[in-house]
């Protein structure tokens, strides 16, 4: 009974280490195809997000030239209305001018009838009596004749400025109609483009609302891709973090400072007359003074592929930064260490210490000589860092 629990305890212990094992193992494994599942998908999701981007900004465009369009017939209806209106004035200027005159004829034909009620009045000399009786009232025939002539003459007189009278108002009248017709055909010319130009104005202000809301669809997927790309460069370094075998990506526009509160730059990149060996010669890195034994840290992620003793360069790291976007080896050297705190495989994260200066190898005083590769060529490393 003892022994079996005995037993019990070391199948127990076993299984238990087992577990402790796999678990060691296992879930580097488990977490690293999980976050390049991430990865992949959050990939995916960038091409569709610039895709979209693109079709936001393809539509901005078609409707920008629709736009232009509108643009073109509201001013050619602006045009025609403005003419229309100077049209519609100029009647309008001619109907008052008709309007003037037949107010005169009117005025005329006032003063018309106040004539015709004096001519009634003279008749009223002769009594109530008519023509007729104003005739055969008459004394001989001298006065008879003298009667009719004078009734004639009122009777002719009558008749001549009532015709004249008629004739001037029907012609006034007939001239106002005219240009009434004329005036209200111009108005209903007018009347008909302004509502085009009303419906051409919310044809522009739709037109301008869809175009709106494309460009701020465009900018929210270029927004978004902006962020995913930051988020996809963050699960490349986790998983990277996760391998461990190199897999290391950089944003090689922000390599930082190596040598944090030390900014002063003793030698430039470039051709110099070397201090040392006392000729014109190539300086292949930027050196940057520092006071022995500051940290150098790693301006990005990387891969340790040197560190140790390299001739000149004294204690030495060369860090493998891997590759941008587009396909360019990245390389650093930090030289001249009086101690080193890495080793050859080691991934290292941006911000960790490599070295201490110092002053090792071809040096006049601690200092760090820095030197960046891009595809084996070396690059003034001053264009590189961020301060
Ligand atoms: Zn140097």
């Amino acid at each position: 009974m003892k022994k079996k629990t005995v037993k019990n305890i070391a199948l127990f212990l076993i299984l238990a280490l087992s577990i402790t094992f796999f678990s060691a193992v296992i879930p580097n494994k488990v977490q690293a195809e999980a976050t390049q599942e991430q990865l992949d998908q959050l990939l995916q999701e960038i091409e569709n997000n610039k895709d979209a981007a693109a079709a936001q900004e393809e539509i901005a465009a078609v409707l920008n030239n629709e736009m232009r369009r509108l643009d073109e017939q509201m001013a050619e209806t602006q045009a025609l209305i403005d003419d229309y209106n100077e049209q519609k004035d100029e009647a309008q200027a001619r109907l008052d001018a008709a309007q003037l005159e037949l107010d005169k004829a009117t005025a005329e034909r006032i003063t018309y009838q106040q004539m015709l009620d004096e001519r009634i009045a003279v008749m009223y000399m002769y009594g109530d009596m008519g023509y007729l009786e104003v005739l055969f009232g008459a004394e001989n025939f001298s006065d008879f004749i003298s009667r009719l002539f004078t009734i004639q003459s009122i009777m002719s007189y009558d008749n001549e400025i009532a015709a004249k009278l008629i004739e001037t108002e029907k012609t006034i009248e007939a001239k106002k109609i005219e240009i009434e017709t004329e005036y209200n055909k111009i108005n209903s010319i007018l009347e008909n483009l302004k509502v085009q130009e009303a419906n051409l104005a919310a044809q522009q202000e739709e037109k301008q609302d869809a175009i709106d809301l494309a460009m701020s669809n465009a900018v929210y997927y270029t927004a978004l891709v902006e962020q995913q790309e930051k988020d996809a460069l963050a699960l490349r370094r986790e998983l990277a973090q996760i391998n461990g075998s190199g897999e290391y990506s950089n944003d090689f526009s922000y390599l930082i400072w190596p040598t944090p509160g030390y900014y002063g730059i003793t030698d430039e990149f470039g051709y110099r007359w070397h201090p040392i060996s006392g000729y014109w010669s190539m300086h292949y890195g930027t050196d940057i003074g520092a006071s022995y034994g500051t940290p150098i840290i790693a301006p990005g992620n990387g891969k340790v592929i040197l560190s140790s003793w390299y001739g000149g360069y004294g204690y030495c790291v060369v860090l493998d930064l891997g590759e941008d976007e587009y396909g360019n080896q990245w390389k650093m050297l930090f030289a001249h260490a009086s101690r080193l705190n890495v080793s050859v495989g080691d991934i290292v994260q941006q911000g960790d210490i490599l070295s201490y200066v110092g002053s090792t190898g071809n040096s006049t005083g601690p200092h760090l000589h820095v030197e960046v590769m891009i595809n084996g060529v070396n690059k003034d490393p001053m264009d590189y860092l961020v301060r």
